[in-house]
């Protein structure tokens, strides 16, 4: 694979997208076709699409190939949505690594949903950009995400990102970009990872601090990449029970395992 130089300025609130001609190239991890395995749209056929480069460094990332250690190949949007369109499904899930720090998302949204297909726009909700798409799902990280030194060693990254003054606890949420994603997009979810107890009060806390929001906008999902135990699957539906959110299966994870490409 051939690695290009992955990251836009990071930690910025807004990406003023550019017209991006059909030329333009995208780091790009891989694509593949399955069926979305979270969210809402939990089971729709899809084509994938992921994005290599994150600014943030999460301690359980899963896909960690496009951010702790980011492969890519340089494709051209119209290669994208060619294959896209021939993949015969009607839905795009654009992910990553961190879809809206690239100032081409935009327009390979919207080639995308000139082309036929609704879009999917998975991100964590640290950066803002103005585009449209079919479903925002925006994943806000907690504080149970931020890796320790022993975790970005693990992982092959460096110490800067690591700890309470390391660089993803200080970019990990972003109030003003996030309540500007939720205002823009009235079909979104909040789809938040969930460890332990100490998650749901800051979830809450989070929550309080952000407006026009519903409860079935809030997704609940355990950490974790196999199954989780029936116990802390039930202990998770209590929480999502009490609050009136939803409960967030890995349908993939169930079907597949943690295979890639999937
Ligand atoms: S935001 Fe997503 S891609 Fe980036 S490190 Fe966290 S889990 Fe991985």
């Amino acid at each position: 694979m051939t690695s290009l130089p992955v990251i836009p300025t990071l930690g910025e609130e807004t990406i003023s997208p550019n017209p991006a001609p059909d030329g333009e190239q995208l780091p790009i991890t891989e694509t593949f076709v399955s069926i979305q395995g979270e969210g809402k749209w939990t089971g729709v056929p899809s084509w994938f699409v992921r994005l290599a480069g994150c600014n943030l460094r999460c301690r359980w990332c899963d896909t960690p190939y496009s951010s702790w250690k980011p492969e890519s190949t340089p494709r051209t949007l119209a290669d994208l949505v060619r294959e896209a369109r021939e993949s015969a499904v009607d839905h795009a899930v654009i992910t990553g690594g961190e879809p809206l720090i690239f100032p081409q998302l935009a327009e390979l949204a919207r080639s995308l949903r000139d082309a036929g297909l609704r879009v999917t726009i998975e991100t964590a909700g640290t950066v803002y950009q103005d585009l449209h798409a079919d479903l925002m799902s925006i994943s806000p990280k907690l504080a149970s995400s931020t890796p320790s030194e022993i975790d970005a060693q693990a992982r092959g990254g460096s110490a800067d990102w690591a700890g309470p003054h390391g660089r993803h606890e200080q970019r990990r949420l972003n109030l003003d970009a996030l309540q500007r994603l939720i205002d823009a997009h009235p079909n979104r979810q909040l789809k938040f990872v969930v460890c332990t107890e100490p998650d749901l009060i800051e979830i809450e806390s989070l929550l309080a601090k952000l407006r026009n929001w519903q409860p079935a906008d809030i997704l609940l999902m355990p950490e974790g990449t196999s199954r989780p135990s029936a116990e802390r699957m039930q202990w998770l539906a209590r929480a999502c029970i009490a609050h009136r959110w939803q409960y967030c299966t890995r349908l993939h994870v169930d079907i597949w395992g943690t295979k890639r490409g999937t």
